[in-house]
């Protein structure tokens, strides 16, 4: 694989660099998204070395068309637009970002890229283009005319095969962005003999996205010494016991994976819970404190999934002790990651120290460390 940081001024000036990038994010919380604070770096990098800069990403599920033209009337609604992250761009950047929508057809818009003084430019929702998700090589090539080399720099998207993700590597030179970049080399430390105690923290709302983890830290060099588990996700192993659960959430179909890994003497399972209207829906004062000792001695620990409904304050003590008992341990190298358990972290008071690495990464993050193969990081290389 060959990284942005290691081009020089001399390949990157005058040329124009198509970016991928992660912009799904709700528009309210732009500003302070790790996702969108995290590719300024390269966008500057790309820029201050004399380069022209068309980013590209996705938002939301829209219907996509065909094709462009002006005559296909895209299914336009606002929610899936761009638009708005043209300005919340410029402003964190402090330059001019220019916004291109598909009402041009391609040789419209390579001319404007060509044509403009701006060094920045963000393309429309790629998704509204019915190649991108098929990741079609038509659509790719289309959109390696726009630029000379290309960058990935949207780790929270590399596990899928994308027309701007994978498809696009075949038709230009391509790189690691310096946020992929970071990604990878934080999540190997974690994927290359974790140092001892090793502490995965599982909660969400879904086993089933992390069944591949589980099984990949259960057995060999990087078994974990301890599974602390919590939110959604014990209730599983309750149901397994023949435990009541009330009116919680559960998935039937990962029950007798939970029997199986009951046998596990790492899984270690809440002891109390906060519980209303015949829901549980927080981990209890006891399992904090224990779960608190176990993640105090760690020297490598994974965090991925709430531990319980945190959305209500009420609900939100055990997830902000679990991130308090990881942030106050300076000795252990720390991964954390998942749209949820990130915004946990970044909302906590706590100073996030060089130990802690807050990965961009929801289902990729589980992916890369259940030790899959990435198809758009597979395409770097
Ligand atoms: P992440 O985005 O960090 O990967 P997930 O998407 O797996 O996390 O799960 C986050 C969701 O799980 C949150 O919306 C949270 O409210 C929900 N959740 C966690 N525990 C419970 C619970 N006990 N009951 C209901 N929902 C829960
Ligand atoms: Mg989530």
């Amino acid at each position: 694989m060959k990284f942005l940081r290691n081009l020089n001024k001399k390949e990157i000036v005058g040329k124009t660099c198509l970016l991928r990038v992660d912009l799904n994010i709700a528009e309210k919380e732009a500003k302070n998204s790790p996702r969108i604070l995290g590719i300024l770096a390269t966008i500057e990098f790309l820029t201050n070395n004399g380069a022209k800069v068309v980013i590209l990403s996705h938002r939301g599920r829209p219907k996509p068309v065909k094709r462009i033209n002006p005559k296909s009337k895209i299914l336009n609604p606002k929610e899936f637009s761009l638009k708005p992250f043209a300005k919340i761009l410029s402003k964190l950047l402090k330059k001019p970002v220019h916004f291109i929508d598909f009402s041009k057809n391609w040789k419209e818009i390579l001319a404007t890229i060509n044509g403009s003084k701006n060094n920045i430019f963000l393309l429309e929702n790629l998704r509204f283009l019915a190649g991108e998700e098929k990741n079609d090589r038509k659509l790719a090539k289309q959109l390696a005319r726009l630029g000379d080399f290309y960058v990935n720099d949207a780790f929270a998207v590399s596990h899928r095969n994308a027309a701007s993700v994978s498809a696009i590597t075949k038709f230009l030179p391509s790189y690691a962005g310096l946020l992929l970049e970071k990604e990878i080399k934080n999540l190997s430390v974690v994927m290359k003999n974790p140092k001892r105690p090793f502490v995965v923290i599982l909660g969400g709302a879904k086993i089933s996205d992390k069944i591949g983890l589980i099984k990949k830290f259960s057995a060999g060099e990087r078994r974990a010494d301890y599974f602390l588990i919590g939110g959604g996700i014990a209730n599983n192993f309750l149901l397994a016991q023949s435990l009541p659960i009330g009116d919680s959430i559960f998935e039937e179909s990962t029950v007798n994976f939970a029997k199986k890994m009951l046998k596990n003497k790492k899984v270690i399972l809440p002891v109390d819970y906060a519980i209303e209207n015949r829901k549980i829906l927080d981990i209890g004062p006891n399992t904090i404190k224990m779960y608190s000792d176990i993640i105090k001695k760690a020297k490598t620990i994974i965090w991925n999934g709430p531990m319980g409904y945190f959305e209500n304050p009420k609900f939100a003590k055990g997830s902000g002790e679990i991130a308090k008992a990881i942030i106050s341990n300076k000795k252990a190298f720390s991964a954390i990651g998942g749209g949820e358990t990130a915004s946990i972290i970044h909302n906590s008071k706590f100073i996030i120290h060089n130990n802690i690495f807050v990965s961009t990464g929801g289902g990729a993050m589980l992916e890369y460390l259940a030790g899959k193969k990435l198809s758009g990081i597979e395409a770097l290389k």
